[in-house]
């Protein structure tokens, strides 16, 4: 496993529409590894395989909602393969979303409460659930990830540019670190 670089707005390769995964295979489970490593290193609580630079319809997402008794998340990794959303609920759910392309961001995003899902995992097996609560916001962000869309789409075209000027203000102050 290996943990690879997240790719950072404004990359126009975050921009790139993520093509069908045809075999889940060994390579294909190697990538997963690979995401999983990189996405709690980060930590975050989800990846599409765009942000490592590779243009495939896989997301991985761990909420760890819950800790162990020494405080340590509890890891319930998902794997959703060419994932399809449909029947968005009327309702809708308002976050305080990040990125891990759009680091120490956050901003209020609202989209439907609940949603249906199909999908593989890693083992080539259908799911097809309907889906609630966080795990429904989070994975439509990452599904967003597989069409060129970032959270930041979803605000005003001010509070966006109000986000992208800061994400450049803070990788300058980096670089001059
Ligand atoms: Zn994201």
């Amino acid at each position: 496993m290996t943990i690879r670089p997240i790719i950072e707005a404004p990359d126009p390769r975050l921009r790139v529409k993520s093509t069908p995964v045809e075999t889940v295979d060994d390579d294909l489970r190697a990538l997963i590894a690979d995401m999983f490593e990189t996405m709690y290193e980060a930590p975050g609580i989800g990846l599409a395989a765009i942000q490592i630079g590779v243009p495939k319809r896989v997301l991985v997402i761990d909420l760890q909602e819950e800790e162990d008794a020494d405080g340590q998340p509890i890891r319930k990794p998902l794997v959703f393969i060419n994932p399809e959303l449909t029947d968005p609920s009327e309702d809708l759910n308002i976050y305080n979303e990040g990125c891990l392309s759009v680091p120490d961001q956050y901003a209020e995003v609202e989209r439907p409460a609940a949603i249906h899902a199909r999908w593989l995992d890693e083992k080539g097996v259908q799911h097809d659930e309907a889906i609630t609560g966080l795990l429904a916001t989070c994975l439509q962000h990452e599904m967003d990830h597989l069409e060129g869309i970032l959270f930041i789409d979803h605000l005003s075209r001010l509070k966006r540019e109000m986000v992208l000027k800061k994400l450049e203000k803070a990788k300058r102050q980096k670089k001059a670190a």
